[in-house]
């Protein structure tokens, strides 16, 4: 058999090559790295991992990041009754709030209508977010979903599910780029997005 590797290393480095974006040579590298480098931490790397995941969980009402039964936006009681803000994901929660202009709530849908992927309304968050917005009475619901055709055809559903609830329905105004995610906007293209919003009913220019 050719000289490889012990097999610890090995199967430290198969461990790694799951992790996303990680190759076969990143996982190799990072794997020696761990093993020889003297700022090397495995033991605290490890004991992140196995507690990480048994403690951080959805938020029961929005689906951001929460440590608790909601998140620390939720349990802000300054925020109730105040605006919803719709995401398709919770990493899109975070560069929204770090805009520092907006004081309401989010609701993280848990992606977009895709047909082709099998993903239908079942798939998403949509029946929690109806209930929400019967039982919280927003002053406004905010759609705030990607400018793509599978963003747009989410953002056209939930104006259709919506609308009857009687609650003012806006979306944020897209200078973001087409097919890009909230997730990579920078913060004065989203500040711009949130303040421009209009309502929903409108089509979006160009
Ligand atoms: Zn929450």
């Amino acid at each position: 058999m050719p000289l490889d590797y012990p097999a610890p290393f090995l199967e430290l480095a198969r461990e790694l090559r799951r992790l996303p974006g990680v190759g076969p040579r990143s996982a190799e590298r990072i794997a020696l790295w761990l093993l020889s480098n003297k700022d090397a931490r495995p033991a605290a790397l490890s004991a992140a991992l196995a507690s990480a995941p048994a403690a951080v969980h959805p938020c029961r009402r929005c689906g951001f990041f929460a440590t608790g039964d909601l998140c620390e936006i939720c349990a802000q009681p300054s925020r109730s009754g105040r605006e919803i803000c719709v995401v398709e994901h919770a990493t899109d929660i975070l560069p929204l709030e770090r805009t520092g202009t907006f004081g309401g709530v989010y609701h993280a849908l848990g992606g977009r209508l895709a047909p082709l992927d099998h993903i239908g309304p079942d798939q998403l968050r949509i029946e929690p977010l109806v209930a929400r917005v019967r039982e919280e009475a927003p002053c406004e619901i905010i759609l705030a979903l990607s400018a793509d055709v599978e963003g747009e055809a989410t953002t056209n559903y939930l104006r259709e599910i919506l609308a009857p609830l009687g609650v003012p329905l806006t979306r944020i105004a897209h200078g973001l780029p087409a097919g890009g995610g909230l997730e990579h906007a920078d913060q004065i293209t989203l500040q711009r997005a949130l303040s421009g919003r209009r309502p929903a009913g409108e089509r979006q220019p160009g």
